[in-house]
Parts: structure tokens; C-alpha cells; sequence
């Protein structure tokens, strides 16, 4: 990602580029100045040679052989004036040396003459000193003699005359020539100032032009994105971030920055709906969502506090309230109509109990009051059956629903805390003694007594025997056969457990699937038989389906559906050949979850059927809303079809509204033809029943799976 950035970038969208030109710019800029300086100064220096040499050598030169010509001069004059000869003599020998060293000075000419003097009046000046010396020879032979001659005197005065007019526009050139050199020099250095000052000028502006622009694009929001990150740092989202449009690294830096923000804001976002999230499941786990009641596991909490609390505790009482007569209520009016109920009950529960302890829903129709009873009240359970009463009094005045008026009843167990040493067989003892009082012709409330221990002791043992027979795979699949019934063709069949345990017996499935829900077994056995059932299944005819009853409990389970599945693809056996039962029972409370779960499961080709099926207002909005394939007629109305128009009418009412959505219709418990004939007649596609078979083993099943003609053949 990083280097695609780099390579796409273009070369002016890297402060790398950009600083590298500016600085290449600046060290241009300083180049130039320099270059210019130092070649100003190489000329200013030549200059100053120039007029070193001329002025100095040149000039010093010819002045002194100007010198030099004028002292010979009035050297000549000396000797024409002389009065004695001593006289003449000496400034004869003054006039020898004068004449050699302007002789002297003539042959150092050539040499020093750097040739740029004007030659021809170098030239001229030769020639006259030349002439004047020829002259001057001459005339001073003649007055060695003591002759002397006029015209050589004025001929030697004119010589003279050339010579130092010569040497004179001689100076005056070199004079002249100094003079123009130095005027060059001083306009060099001018211009060489003024280059410098402009150069500088250019140099200042450009150097703060990038000044600003790298303030602008660079440091102004180097400094905004450090002050931002602090912020973000600090945990604060409501940070202005620059707003740097530049195609480089601070732009990409900003950009950054946006997303890092965006990032924490999500963060923070997950991290408050997560925080609500768990307090929701914190209270969910505790509280029933119906009636926002604690559940059982927040009850059981309760009580194992309770008796982890140990010595000193004052007694308690639980009390567990079982609604009598409330299943028709759902199943007639609808679950719309019982869950009211369900609040109402809860609601009466609170009124009466609340003050005295705590109220729980246990599930279904099931409550539970725990209540703390006075100090030293340890046998006295009066308080307790007391409330138990006033509990069942609230609970049997009519609720109001609508237009529908409920009568309810309940049956109550009450246990001591004296009874149990733990949480769990204290409510043990309280549901034990909640089925005797359900089971008594006169009081449905009824406290523990130790004599029930023995039913204590024989749940505790078939809870034993369960866990062990589930362990040993003694817990066995039967099958029972699920008929066209207009073709009497076997489709598939119901899977129903079976176990006969060595030593109590053959056990129901309504004794000990109620208890392997309780105990958290239902999961293990569902799968024991599903895989039994598959490998059974394998030696079935393609066509043939496989019903599996699946409880309430299950389809809590998120994980349910992919233990299923998982189990499915272990044996090889196709989702598409499962169809779940679910009663309605498992569509209280919270659907959504449930929801969920059916979804997944048919999104993966299973099919769900509605077992126990009565007719509820509701119901039709769970078929709709759960997306159900079949409903099964449950046997209570198959039964009594032909004695109770009720049950006929139900029955009828069912098929319609099945027809209605297009579900098919399974008839339970057919126990004749006759109702077999009638079930067809109505409508219903499909039948079970002892008149089509019980449930039979492996072996069984195979043998009635088997296609028609080959069962023939082996009869
Ligand atoms: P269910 O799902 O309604 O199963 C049908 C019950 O009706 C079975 O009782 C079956 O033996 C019985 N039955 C079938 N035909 C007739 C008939 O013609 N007349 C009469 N009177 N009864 C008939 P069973 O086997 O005692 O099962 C009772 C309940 O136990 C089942 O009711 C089902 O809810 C539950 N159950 C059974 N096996 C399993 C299982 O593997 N998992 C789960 N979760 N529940 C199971
Ligand atoms: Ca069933
Ligand atoms: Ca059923």
C-alpha cells in the first residue's frame, strides 16, 4: 500500500522533492552571488594591477627621465656659463654623468615598456633624444675644443624641445589612461554592488516566499496534525483536523489523521453499544424478558447464597406457584393473550410477596417466592403456608384480558430451609411437594414433608441413571411412521427416545425428557439420537424423511444450529432430509433469538413443523413470522374427532388455515382407519399414529423402509 503510494506519487507531491529543490535553489541563488563576486573581483583586481603598473612603473618612468632630461639640461647651461676653467671642468664632469644616466635610463625603457604606451610618440621621443644626444655630443666635443657654434646650440635647444614635448604627451597619455582605469574600476565596483544588492534582494525574497509557502504547507500543519493526535491521544473524537489538501506526506498525514479519528469514533462507538450490550445480557441472563421477573438462575443464585451464608442465617421458605389451567388459556386464546396473563400473575405475585422477599419466574407457567421467616421461627412453617395462601387467593381472582375474563388456579410446594443442605435439593424439595399438591383431590398447597425424601430419592436416582444410560448409549432412537395419506405411502419417520433402564424399567419419554431438559442433558441426547438415527437412516430409501423433536431448551442455543449441522455432515446426511419438530412452547417469550436460530437452520435446508398444534389467535402470526413448513394436529383433537365437534371443528379450522399459507398438515394419533379415512377427507396430507405403527427400532424401521416389492419378496 505504502510503496504503490510512493510509486503513483507524482515527483512535486514528496517534501522530499520539495525540500531538495528548495534547498538546490538556494544554494543556485548563493552560487550565482558568489560567481559574480568573485569575477567582479577578478576584474576589480586586474584593474588595480593595471593601474599599479602604469601609474607606478610607468609613469614613476617617465617622470624620472623627464627629471633627468630637464637636470642635464641646466647641467648643459652650467657649462656655457662657467667662469673659471675649474668651473667648466667640473660641470663638464656633472654633464658626463648626467648624460649616461639619462643613457642609462633609455636602455631600461625597452624593458620596462609594457607596450601599451602610445609608440609613436615613444617613437618621436627617440628619435629627438637621439637627435638631442647626437647634437649634444657634438657641441660638447666643440667646447672641449673651447669652440663653440651657434646654430648647434639652437639645433640642440630644439631637440631638447621634441624630446620633452614627447615625454610629456607620453605622461599625459599614461596620466590619461590611469585615470580611464580607474573610472572602470569604480564602475565595476558599482556594478558589482549593485548585481550583489539585487542578487541579495532576489535571494531574501525568494528565500521568504519558500519561507512562507513551507510555514503554510508544512509547519502551520505539521503543528495543527501533532495538536490534533494529542487531542486524539487524549481520547477526545471532537477535534478539529487541518484541512491540508497538499498531494504529499502531510496531506496524506491529514488524512490519516481523519481516518484515525473516524476510527477512534467507531471504536468509542462499539465499545458503548458492547457496554450496553453486556448490561443488557448482564440483566437478561438474571431477569425472564416477559415479565422482567429474576429467572430461575438468578433465584439460584439467591438460595446458594443463601446457604453459603451458613451458621446464624434466619430460616426462608421457597414457595414454587404452578398455574393450574393455563395451558387452554394459551393454546385457545393464543399466546398473545397468555403472556398477559403470565404479567398479570407476575404483577399479583409482586403484591403479594415482594415485601416479604424475592419473586422469580422459573419458566412457562412456573413462579417461585423465596421468603425469609422471623428469627427462632426454625420449625414453625405456619408464615409460610400463610402466604401460600394469600398467593393462591390473588392469583384465583378473574384477570381481565381484553374482553376474554381468565379464571386461573395454582397449585403451590412450599420447602423449609431446614429440609435441604443446598440450593438445588431445596428446590427439589418445593417442586416435589408442588406435584403433590397438584396431584391432591383437596389442597394444592402443600408444605414438604421427609417422607417425600423417597420421591426425592428416586428423581436423585433417575437423574443418576439418565447421565448413565445417556453415557452408556442406552438411550435409544425409535421410529414411528409417518404415512400419505392419500397414497398410504411411508414418507418418513418421527424419532422418538427410547430407554429401558436395567433396573427401574422402561422410563417415558414425558418422565425423562421434562428431566434431561432440567439437568442440561437434552443437548447430549438430541445429539446421541440424531447420530444413531443417521447411521440408521443410511439403509433407508432416499425419499424417506427423518422428523426430530427438538425442545425449547434447544432452541436457545446459539450454538445449536451449527452442532446440528456439523453432526449432519459428519454422517453424510442431508439437511433436506430433516425436518425439526418444535412445539409452541419454544415461540414465548423472546422470538428473536429463536428467530435467528430457525432462520440459519433453513437458510441450510432444514424444514421446521409445529408439533402439538392447537388453534391459537396467535398461532397464525407464529406461522407467518417463524416461516414454518407443516404443523402437526396434535392427538388430543385426532382422538376425539368424531365425539367432540369442538375437536372437529378445530381440526377443520387448522387444515383451512394451513391450506391457507400453503403448509402441509401432519394428523397425530390416528389410532384407526376410520380416522385415518376422515383426517384424509379434511385435508390432512399426512398421518401418524398406532394405526400406521408404533415406534420400532433400527431394524424395524429398515424393514418398513423397505420399497414395497422387495417387502413382498421377503414376506
Ligand atoms: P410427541 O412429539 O408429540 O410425540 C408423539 C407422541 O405420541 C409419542 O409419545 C408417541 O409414542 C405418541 N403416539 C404416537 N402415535 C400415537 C397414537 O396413535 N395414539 C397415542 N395415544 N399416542 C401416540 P412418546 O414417545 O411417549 O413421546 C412423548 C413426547 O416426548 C413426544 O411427544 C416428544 O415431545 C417427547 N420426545 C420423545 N422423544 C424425544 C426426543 O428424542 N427429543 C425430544 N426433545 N423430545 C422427545
Ligand atoms: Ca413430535
Ligand atoms: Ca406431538
Amino acid at each position: 500500500m505504502v510503496s504503490e503510494k510512493g510509486n503513483d506519487r507524482f515527483w512535486l507531491g514528496s517534501i522530499h522533492v520539495k525540500m531538495t529543490l528548495v534547498i538546490l535553489g538556494f544554494v543556485g541563488i548563493i552560487a550565482y552571488v558568489t560567481s559574480i563576486s568573485i569575477f567582479g573581483l577578478g576584474a576589480q583586481d586586474a584593474k588595480m594591477r593595471f593601474i599599479e603598473q602604469v601609474g607606478l612603473v610607468e609613469t614613476h618612468f617617465f617622470g624620472e627621465l623627464a627629471d633627468k632630461l630637464s637636470e642635464l639640461r641646466l647641467t648643459e647651461t652650467l657649462v656655457h656659463h662657467a667662469e673659471t676653467e675649474p668651473e667648466r671642468l667640473e660641470s663638464l664632469q656633472l654633464l658626463a654623468l648626467r648624460r649616461a644616466s639619462v643613457g642609462q635610463l633609455m636602455i631600461q625603457m625597452d624593458a620596462i615598456m609594457p607596450g601599451r604606451v602610445d609608440a609613436a610618440q615613444l617613437d618621436r621621443f627617440r628619435k629627438a633624444w637621439r637627435r638631442y644626444a647626437e647634437l649634444h655630443d657634438r657641441q660638447f666635443s666643440l667646447v672641449n675644443d673651447g669652440s663653440s657654434e651657434d646654430g648647434v646650440r639652437s639645433a640642440i635647444h630644439k631637440a631638447y624641445g621634441d624630446a620633452e614635448q614627447a615625454l610629456d604627451i607620453l605622461i599625459e597619455d599614461s596620466q590619461a589612461r590611469i585615470n580611464s582605469e580607474v573610472q572602470a574600476s569604480n564602475e565595476l565596483s558599482s556594478e558589482i554592488m549593485t548585481t550583489m544588492a539585487v542578487a541579495a534582494a532576489i535571494a531574501t525574497c525568494v528565500a521568504l516566499l519558500l519561507y512562507r509557502a513551507a510555514r503554510r504547507n508544512i509547519f502551520a500543519p505539521l503543528r495543527e496534525i501533532t495538536e490534533a493526535l494529542t487531542a486524539l491521544a487524549q481520547g477526545r473524537t471532537d477535534v478539529e483536523l487541518p484541512e491540508c489538501e497538499a498531494k504529499d506526506e502531510i496531506g496524506d498525514l491529514a488524512a490519516a489523521c481523519r481516518v484515525f479519528r473516524a476510527n477512534l469514533a467507531d471504536l468509542e462507538e462499539a465499545h458503548r453499544v458492547a457496554k450496553i450490550a453486556r448490561k443488557a445480557a448482564e440483566t437478561m441472563a438474571l431477569a425472564d424478558p416477559l415479565t422482567n421477573l429474576p429467572n430461575r438462575r438468578a433465584l439460584a443464585a439467591k438460595l446458594r447464597r443463601y446457604f453459603a451464608a451458613g451458621e446464624g442465617t434466619p430460616s426462608c421458605a421457597l414457595l414454587i406457584v404452578d398455574l393450574d389451567r393455563f395451558k387452554p388459556v394459551n393454546d385457545l386464546l393464543g399466546h398473545m393473550v397468555g403472556d398477559l396473563v403470565l404479567c398479570a400473575v407476575a404483577k399479583r405475585l409482586q403484591e403479594a410477596a415482594a415485601r416479604a422477599g424475592m419473586v422469580a419466574r422459573l419458566g412457562g407457567d412456573e413462579f417461585a417466592v423465596v421468603i425469609r421467616l422471623a428469627d427462632g421461627a426454625d420449625a414453625d412453617a405456619r408464615p409460610a403456608q400463610k402466604m401460600a395462601r394469600r398467593i393462591r387467593e390473588a392469583l384465583r381472582a378473574p384477570i381481565q384480558v381484553a374482553d376474554h375474563r381468565i379464571e386461573i388456579d395454582a397449585s403451590i410446594g412450599i420447602a423449609l430451609s431446614r429440609h435441604a443442605a443446598d440450593a438445588t435439593t431445596l428446590l427439589s424439595c418445593a417442586d416435589i411437594a408442588m406435584y403433590r399438591g397438584k396431584k391432591s383431590q383437596h389442597d394444592p398447597i402443600c408444605l414438604f414433608e421427609p417422607e417425600m425424601q423417597g420421591e426425592l430419592r428416586r428423581r436423585v436416582d433417575l437423574e443418576k441413571a439418565l447421565r448413565r444410560a445417556l453415557q452408556a448409549g442406552e438411550v435409544r432412537p425409535h421410529y414411528q411412521p409417518i404415512i400419505d395419506l392419500s397414497t398410504r405411502r411411508l414418507t418418513g419417520f418421527e424419532i422418538l427416545a427410547r430407554w429401558s433402564d436395567p433396573e427401574i424399567g422402561p422410563v417415558s419419554p414425558e418422565i425423562f425428557i421434562p428431566l434431561a431438559e432440567q439437568q442440561g442433558l437434552i443437548l447430549e441426547l438430541s445429539t446421541a439420537m440424531l447420530a444413531q438415527a443417521c447411521r440408521d437412516a443410511a439403509r433407508w430409501p432416499l425419499d424417506i424423511t427423518l422428523s426430530m423433536n427438538v425442545s425449547p431448551v434447544q432452541l436457545r442455543d446459539r450454538r445449536f444450529p451449527e452442532l446440528l449441522l456439523e453432526s449432519l455432515r459428519a454422517h453424510g446426511f442431508p439437511p433436506q432430509r430433516l425436518e425439526l419438530e418444535i412445539t409452541e412452547t419454544a415461540l414465548i417469550g423472546d422470538v428473536d433469538e429463536v428467530r435467528d436460530i430457525l432462520v440459519r437452520l433453513r437458510a441450510a435446508g432444514i424444514k421446521v413443523s409445529l408439533d402439538d398444534f392447537g388453534m391459537g389467535y396467535s398461532s397464525l402470526n407464529h406461522l407467518r413470522q417463524f416461516r414454518i413448513d407443516k404443523v402437526k394436529i396434535d392427538k388430543s383433537f385426532t382422538c376425539t374427532v368424531f365425539e367432540d365437534p369442538e375437536s372437529a371443528l378445530i381440526v377443520r379450522s387448522v387444515i383451512s388455515l394451513a391450506r391457507g399459507l400453503r403448509l402441509a398438515v401432519v394428523a397425530e394419533g390416528i389410532e384407526d382407519e376410520r380416522t385415518a379415512e376422515m383426517m384424509g377427507l379434511m385435508g390432512c396430507d399426512l398421518g401418524q399414529g398406532f394405526h400406521f405403527g408404533k415406534a420400532v427400532d433400527g431394524d424395524g424401521a429398515a424393514a418398513l423402509a423397505r420399497p414395497q416389492g422387495a417387502r413382498e419378496a421377503a414376506a
